[in-house]
């Protein structure tokens, strides 16, 4: 795990003992030229929470350094407030392209990134429409004033400027190049069909940019949870003290659920 909110109980800096904060979960080496222009997040030495070299946060303390943390303001909830780190790689997209706000875009995958991604580019765009296979995860974008289609239905709805793969499958990026118009941008959200075999052809014929995007920034994402920007009230499915992990982890890969969250 390193999606969390949890209370500082040792710091140097002594102002922050107490506070309630989210980390940033990229800690670089601080000495490489990644590290130096604050892109720890490519350092080749880094280390990530609960994913490269660093122990995950399903546990009852962490460690993190204190330049990785940012205090929760008190008018964000803290079931909102775990989902600054998906959130802020949502942002990262916008970080990534210049989006126009007059295009259309297009998103792949009704996860609970795709969800955050929807309801971001909607800061960025006049239209976002959803493609997804779970109906309830799309009613919730429906709710939020997104156009969704199921992805049986999509055959007519034409090509676009910008497309965000985030299904993580090989046909999620089969048919993200599909609905990619020529010149445009296929951005990638997920460790797409890692290890599978890809035909590139219509990127070259199509001319099409390819961008891949990772982890983003923390403040953008707190400043629109602030603001009431995002909405995220119906994307937990589920809580669960930390000694039912096995059932949290069921539940988890239920398809109809959205955030499973432990509480420890
Ligand atoms: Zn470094």
């Amino acid at each position: 795990g390193h999606e969390f909110i949890g209370i500082v109980e040792y710091a140097p800096s002594k102002e922050l003992i107490g506070k309630k904060v989210v980390g940033e979960i990229n800690v670089g080496c601080g000495k490489c030229e990644y590290c130096l222009k604050g892109l720890e997040r490519h350092c080749p030495h880094r280390t990530v929470l609960g994913i490269l070299k660093r122990n995950g946060v399903f546990a009852e303390y962490t460690t993190l350094p204190e330049k990785n943390l940012y205090i929760i303001p008190p008018d964000i909830k803290d079931l909102e407030a775990v989902f600054i780190e998906p959130l802020a790689s949502s942002f990262e997209i916008a970080e990534m392209v210049h989006l126009e706000p007059d295009e259309e875009i297009l998103i792949f995958g009704d996860g609970k990134l795709g969800l955050l991604i929807s309801q971001v580019m909607k800061y960025y765009t006049k239209e976002v429409i959803l493609v997804g296979k779970h109906p309830e995860k799309l009613s919730l974008a429906n709710k939020w004033g997104i156009k969704t289609f199921h992805l049986d239905q999509i055959h007519n709805i034409g090509k676009f400027k910008y497309v965000i793969e985030a299904t993580g499958t090989q046909n999620g990026f089969l048919s993200a190049v599909s609905h990619v118009r020529p010149r445009g941008y296929l951005i990638l959200k997920s460790t797409t069909a890692q290890g599978t075999l890809l035909n590139l052809s219509p990127i070259v014929v199509d001319e099409i940019h390819l961008i891949g995007t990772r982890c983003g920034p923390f403040k953008p994402a707190i400043e629109a949870l602030k603001k009431k920007y995002i909405d995220i009230k119906d994307m937990i499915s589920e809580i669960y003290p930390l000694k039912e992990y096995e059932k949290a982890f069921l539940k988890n890969d239920d398809k109809s659920s959205v955030k499973i969250l432990l509480r420890i």
